[in-house]
């Protein structure tokens, strides 16, 4: 059982050294247990904050312990009569080729013909949709004609709440990183408009942000944080709102903090966190909708899939440089 272990906390941006590859014997299941053979996990920017041991949603990873991350496989063996050798579960496991739970929240059956693909249900139908989803329809409610201003908007959230907040008429601008990945999001994801923030400092991004957007910003879905996000709030509008998703240009380095955030108070603006761990309870309901919205063809979505367990380091660093197209999928099998 080959399994991607934590072996020290990272400081800063990880290092290779932090993880180690190694192989085990593949375990049994007693009563109440299930082996599953696990076909692809989830490389998401939350496995950074689960390496530190800080307070968060969830307990940090312990130090010897498989790298947490959401995956999808088969039942290999079951000692549970509801799940059967061969049944498709997704859930919260580990990047290991065999993963033993017992079935807990996270850890449920999946039907994998009525979804676009097997690995839809780690992007568009799993949590990265779903925070799109839930993030746009119910936390941020954009009206026709508002201007949402979306940060990592080429990423595989920010993609998909580009699309979602056109879908409601909203004006929507992306920023994004590079001039292929700006082009990405006007041309495939619909965007009125992009910015490529890389090589400028907050001015220069704000300066940019204020032509982008000449009736100012009425919502903020925020992924990046940093000077994204100070630059974004030299220009909201009277009672603008900023629903804040992720910050992901702070988690290896030290908290940049939102230094414009006396903007709030002179625009009596709003600034709230979103988990999409609190939607639990409506999960069926948001993938019903995003099923039925890629089936209309109202909605794409873009995977990047790197092979083998040998790769989980450079592929979960690539979310950090900029170098995934799409949602960061690890192939295990
Ligand atoms: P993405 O597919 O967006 O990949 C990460 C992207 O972030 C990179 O491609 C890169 O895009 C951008 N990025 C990385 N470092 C920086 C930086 N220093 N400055 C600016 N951009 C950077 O990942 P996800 O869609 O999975 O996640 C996006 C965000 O949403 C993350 O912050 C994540 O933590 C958050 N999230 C929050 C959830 C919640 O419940 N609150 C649930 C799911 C995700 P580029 O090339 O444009 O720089």
């Amino acid at each position: 059982n080959r399994r991607f272990l934590l072996v020290s906390r990272p400081e800063g941006s990880p290092r290779e050294s932090d993880f180690r590859l190694e192989d085990s014997p593949v375990p049994t299941p007693g009563p109440g247990e299930i082996l599953i053979r696990n076909h692809y996990a989830s490389l998401d920017p939350a496995i950074r904050g689960w390496l530190d041991d800080a307070p968060s949603y969830l307990p940090p990873i312990a130090i010897g312990d498989p790298v947490r991350a959401s995956t999808i496989g088969t039942v290999e063996a079951s000692g549970v009569d509801r799940f059967k050798p061969g049944d498709w579960v997704m859930g919260l496991n580990a990047i290991e080729a065999y993963s033993l739970v017992t079935p807990n929240d996270f850890m449920h059956p999946i039907d994998v013909s009525a979804a676009p693909s097997v690995t839809s249900y780690l992007s568009a139908m799993g949590a990265v949709g779903l925070t799109a989803w839930f993030g746009v329809s119910d936390a941020m409610q954009p009206h026709p004609g508002q201007t949402v201003l979306v940060s990592g908007a080429a990423g595989a959230v920010g993609s998909m709440v580009g699309q979602l907040a056109k879908l409601r008429g909203a004006r929507v601008v992306g920023i994004a990183g590079g001039a292929t990945k700006c082009a990405r999001l006007t041309d495939r994801y619909g965007f009125d408009a992009a910015i490529d923030y890389r090589g400028k400092d907050e001015a220069a991004l704000a300066e940019a942000i204020a032509t982008a957007c000449p009736d100012g910003i009425d919502h903020v879905f925020e992924n990046v944080g940093g000077v994204c996000l100070d630059a974004a709030l030299r220009h909201i509008n009277q009672d603008a709102q900023i629903l804040l998703c992720g910050l992901i240009s702070e988690y290896n380095g030290d908290p940049h903090g939102a230094r414009n955030i006396w903007q709030l108070i002179v625009k009596t603006a709003t600034m709230r966190g979103f988990l999409i761990a609190r939607y639990a309870d409506r999960f069926p309901e948001g993938s019903q909708a995003i099923a039925a919205l890629i089936g209309e063809g109202k909605l794409v979505f873009d995977e990047h899939i790197e092979q083998g367990i040998d790769n989980a380091y450079p592929a979960f660093m690539r979310l950090f440089d900029g170098t995934n197209d799409g949602k960061m999928i690890l192939k295990l099998v």
